[in-house]
């Protein structure tokens, strides 16, 4: 199922195992130097010491120059690129929507969704009755039994409810699809924000039941009911979150990896009717599912026995109704917004309609508009040139696996062998998705959405039982963004990856090339050898390939990470989660490594080539600061670090360089400076 994330996270959410994680960044070809502005040293605010915080010095003056808007959570590297692509792809719904195409055509899809959605006065007529009867239809469940063949239907079409359920290919079988079922069904970010006990967290919980209530309001309950209905959903949600993994807890692939019969799931879950819910959701003759916290659906089976069967309902209606809010009329999108965007993110005013518009569709027919946009809107030469790039940064790290210290022959060998199957897919895909079977038209925005989600849905079941496609993407190439999926053992780098803001119109230096695509290549490949990805084979499967010893010293050093990252503090009381954050922070410090020494064989390092006043390693490291060049609202940074797996772009620019002597020696780090550790304090894994 298709879902919009939070912008700038870079984190791919992918249906339900573990590990596929994306991370993003950017642009283009040789050295053009002397542009009129170079943006390098346009951003730079001189009044900050780089040894102190170089991700204010590097970014601090644009920063200035540039307030975040009031519509928008953060300002920075991801807006730029964002506004670029959003234009790109507005220009490309309005031609669809204004042209006469032959029905059921990608064109005639992209145009008719975009304008439903922009129908603003045929939305605000309907209200909220698309909605009516699938609402009644939750309402005319007369037992338990029922509840979980109407949640299969909730869960194809607008979010999950209790649980997520979907295939994906077996962690340990990865030529296999296989079914998973993960804790899920919350609607607040995380299940911290249920159970943290912190004055914050509790204001928070306050606004949330007060939202909820009031959308019970807006499909027409009273308000005593509101009141009441929420109130019960809260305490609902609660207890799920409390039978919740800590997000943490669930980066361990093989803990989280509980495969059994389907028997075993019913006399695991005796109140859940699997048949009913299997039926639901399309899928027949499963004999075996992988559980991933079996604790949770057992726990969730003994709230669904004591729960009334009117309670179930509510959260069923809840969260059916909040899964499709944003399509709805402006009373409802204002209610989610005030709570999504306002209260967890500061956002005070709302982005135009047509963002949100061009956003969503994009979110959905991204496979139709990708055609369009890679054959328009990006460079020629981009494949070419992100290819070249890619087999720079496997060949640094191949030298690196071979010149380790603390790593035996053997396991190297495993390492290396690994490395050499990564599989770079670039730019495109070399086939498209069919929604041909996709109905979209004018009539009903909500409508539109409920049958993309049940597309999406019905592709996710139907892979059960087929092999295994190892051409897909699960990202577009106007998608900013990058990801790591160790099932295939593979790196994906979408084509808008070459932009690079300032340099629109002409290439940047290989120094910001390498910083920016170099690193980010680096880093999805460093996913491979991350504390997740370390435990996949070169095939994808789940099994351990280290010599004990290995893992040993791999985990200390990964320690070292966890602990450099559970000492930033992003506010008084709120430091970053080290063990959450691990895995992005090891392939952030793996990338920049690779991407360094790639960097040092072009001809501009070589040759130390000056650019307004630059040496090759000064533009290097700040093309890295670049990269991360995000000014974000508190409140959307307190969300980020509680709920996401990334941390706040600052530390990915402070942390890694902080574990890099050649950006010591660059910019003169010296013990005393704030960025300076100690020898013994640095991290090198890869
Ligand atoms: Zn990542």
């Amino acid at each position: 199922m298709k879902k919009v994330t939070f912008q700038f996270l870079c984190s791919s959410a992918l249906l339900l195992p573990l590990a596929m994680t994306s991370c993003r960044q950017s642009k283009f070809l040789v050295a053009t130097p002397k542009l009129d502005v170079d943006p390098l040293i346009a951003h730079i605010d001189s009044t900050i010491r780089p040894q102190d915080d170089f991700f204010q010095f590097a970014n601090g003056k644009w920063f200035k120059q540039n307030p975040i808007p009031a519509s928008e959570p953060s300002n920075g590297i991801f807006q730029i690129i964002e506004d670029t692509v959003n234009a790109q792809v507005l220009h490309i719904c309005k031609l669809a929507a204004t042209e006469t195409n032959p029905e059921g055509s990608n064109k005639q899809k992209i145009g008719d969704f975009y304008f439903s959605g922009m129908d603003s006065i045929t939305r605000n007529q309907k209200g909220t009755s698309d909605l009516k009867e699938y609402l009644n239809q939750i309402d005319n469940i007369k037992d338990k039994d029922e509840v979980f063949g109407e949640s299969a239907f909730v869960n194809s079409v607008s979010n999950s409810t209790f649980f997520n359920f979907g295939v994906a290919q077996d962690d340990k079988n990865s030529s296999k699809y296989q079914v998973y079922i993960t804790q899920g069904g919350l609607t607040m970010p995380d299940r911290n924000y249920y159970t943290d006990t912190d004055t914050k967290a509790e204001e928070i919980r306050n606004k949330f039941v007060c939202h909820v209530e009031k959308v019970f309001a807006i499909m027409g309950y009273d308000e005593k009911e509101a009141v009441s209905l929420a109130s019960k959903l809260m305490e609902l949600e609660t207890d799920m979150a409390r039978l919740s993994r800590k997000r943490e807890d669930t980066r361990d692939p093989f803990a989280n990896y509980n495969k059994m019969s389907v028997d075993s799931l019913k006399r695991l879950t005796p109140h859940i009717n699997w048949n009913l819910y299997m039926k639901g959701i399309g899928l027949q003759q499963v004999d075996s599912v992988v559980v991933g916290q079996p604790e949770y659906l057992a726990g969730l089976d003994k709230l669904v026995n004591q729960m009334s069967l009117a309670d179930l309902k509510s959260y069923m209606k809840f969260r059916f109704f909040e899964g499709l809010d944003t399509y709805l009329d402006d009373r409802t999108y204002d209610e989610s917004f005030d709570f999504y965007n306002k209260t967890l993110r500061g956002v005070t005013e709302q982005r135009p309609r047509w963002k949100r518009v061009v956003s969503l569709v994009n979110g959905y027919l991204g496979d139709l508009i990708g055609q369009v946009y890679v054959d328009e809107y990006l460079p020629k030469g981009t494949k070419d040139k992100l290819i070249e790039i890619g087999n720079a940064i496997r060949n640094e790290f191949a030298e690196r696996i071979k010149n380790l210290d603390w790593m035996s022959d053997v396991t190297k060998e495993k390492a290396l062998a690994k490395l050499n199957a990564v599989m770079m897919k670039m730019c495109s895909p070399d086939k498209w998705k069919d929604l041909s079977a996709l109905n979209i038209d004018r009539s009903s925005y909500v409508r539109n959405a409920m049958n993309a989600n049940k597309w999406f849905n019905a592709y996710n079941i139907h892979k059960y039982g087929k092999p295994v496609d190892r051409t897909e993407w699960d990202m577009e190439p106007q998608t900013y963004n990058a990801y790591y999926n160790p099932s295939n053992n593979e790196i994906v780098i979408p084509g808008c990856n070459i932009i690079v803001p300032g340099f629109e119109k002409k290439m940047a230096d290989d120094a910001i090339l390498y910083a920016i695509i170099g690193g980010t290549i680096g880093h999805e490949i460093t996913h491979g050898f991350d504390d997740q990805g370390c435990q996949y084979d070169a095939q994808g499967n789940l099994k351990n390939w280290w010599t004990k010893e290995d893992k040993t010293k791999f985990d200390e050093q990964t320690k070292k990470i966890v602990n450099q990252f559970d000492n930033y503090f992003v506010s008084d009381s709120l430091h970053i989660n080290g063990s959450l954050t691990q895995g992005e922070n090891i392939a952030d410090l793996g990338g920049i490594i690779m991407a360094y020494e790639a960097f040092k064989k072009t001809p501009q390092f070589k040759q130390n080539e000056i650019i307004d006043g630059l040496n090759p390693s000064q533009r290097f490291f700040l093309g890295y600061a670049m990269e991360w060049m995000v000014n974000m609202r508190p409140e959307a940074l307190m969300t980020q670090v509680k709920s996401n797996e990334h941390a706040p772009a600052k530390w990915r620019v402070l942390a890694p360089l902080s574990n890099m002597p050649e950006f010591y020696q660059t910019f003169g780090v010296k013990q005393g400076d704030k960025m300076w550790r100690s020898d013994k304090d640095r991290v090198k894994i890869w």
